[in-house]
């Protein structure tokens, strides 16, 4: 049993927080922002010192495991001097980011050397001009480009994430896969969440299952299950005769929330208890009215810990249940 201090009503202990440090995106994923998004003022996103003291106050009440996101962390300004505090904290044993991978041509071997352990990169076509249409920017050599960078940097495992919706680029499953089994990467198929509503697509038509992209791999792989867990949602395959795992990230059809292990803070301060309820706690206010009070932090914390629902109820059928977008959240 991890010693994490911060336990909910239901016995579940916290070992692993998703950090927003920015709600800012070079890209506009149609599933994710719209083109015209309005992004938070400046002021009201954590400042570097506000966002350590968060991961501080997490860290000594126990969180072992850090997955730094955004929007895109890495258009955030001195990030990399953040990430290189969080590196040096022993009691962490991962620290990784989810990008576009848009920046990591150029900051891949930045990353490396502040202690970032994992990247996970998102990418949901190979083919430019459907990259372009559905991320609303033409950025697949630039996304490509940054993935090898990573590779030669010398990350141990890099996993793409691919959202994949019917009719829009559930055809490259395979095409996807064979890509992550060359280039030696690992990769997860999640399912569209109804975050934030969209224009460009009707959710409940552009659905797709995980069993239903399960069984597209299958037409052209051998997966073997994998004992492989990260404590999360995700559950994994292993590609017969590769290195490569395969997981499927699956908030409809299966219902993970009994071994939730983490939480979220967004790059407005706000504590999310659970991705699927709209409830939150304002840790900045907090923060600035009790500037360095890491005492008083840290007892919000667990205190806020007692109103963790004990399931989230994502649907098909209803646009939006939760209004935030993903990339205020934190992916
Ligand atoms: N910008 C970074 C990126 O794209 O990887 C990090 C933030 S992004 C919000 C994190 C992940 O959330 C991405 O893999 C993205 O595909 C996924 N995502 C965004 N909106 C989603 C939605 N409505 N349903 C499912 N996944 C979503
Ligand atoms: Fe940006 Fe990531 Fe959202 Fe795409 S999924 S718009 S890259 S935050």
């Amino acid at each position: 049993m991890p010693d994490s201090k911060l336990v909910d009503p239901f016995g579940r202990r916290i070992t692993y927080l998703r950090l927003s440090v920015t709600d800012r995106c070079d890209f506009r994923c149609t599933y994710c922002m719209s083109e015209d998004m309005v992004f938070a003022p400046r002021a009201q996103i954590l400042t570097l010192e506000e966002l350590y003291a968060v991961a501080d106050a997490f860290i000594s009440l126990g969180v072992k495991r850090i997955r730094v996101t955004g929007g895109e962390p890495l258009v955030r300004k001195g990030l990399t001097g953040l990430l290189a505090q969080l590196g040096a904290r022993e009691e962490l044993e991962d620290l990784s980011i989810t990008t576009n991978g848009s920046q990591l041509s150029i900051l891949a071997a930045d990353l490396k050397a502040a202690g970032v352990t994992r990247l996970n990169v998102s990418l949901d076509s190979l083919r430019a001009e459907r990259f372009a249409e559905l991320t609303r920017r033409d950025k697949l050599a630039q996304v490509l480009e940054g993935i090898e960078t990573a590779r030669r940097a010398g990350f141990r495992r890099i996993k793409l994430n691919s959202v994949i919706q019917k009719g829009r680029n559930d055809d490259e499953v395979l095409d996807l896969v064979r890509f992550a089994v060359e280039h030696g990467l690992d990769i997860s198929f999640i399912e569209e969440m109804p975050l934030g509503q969209v224009s460009s697509h009707e959710r409940e038509i552009t659905f797709c299952s995980s069993d239903e992209v399960r069984e597209r791999i299958e037409a052209g792989y051998t997966l073997v299950r994998s004992s492989h867990t990260t404590g999360g949602p995700s559950r994994y395959w292993q590609v017969a005769g590769s290195e490569t795992q395969v997981g499927f990230i699956s908030p409809h059809s299966n219902n993970f929330c009994g071994s939730c292990n983490r939480v979220r803070v967004t790059a407005e301060g706000k504590l999310v208890l659970c991705l699927g309820h709209d409830g939150a706690l304002d840790l900045k206010s907090l923060m600035r009215r009790y500037p360095g009070d890491s005492d008083r932090l840290r007892q919000a914390l667990v205190d806020a810990l007692q109103l963790k629902p004990e399931k989230h109820e994502f649907r098909t059928d209803e646009q939006v249940q939760v209004v935030r977008f993903m990339s205020v959240t934190g992916g």
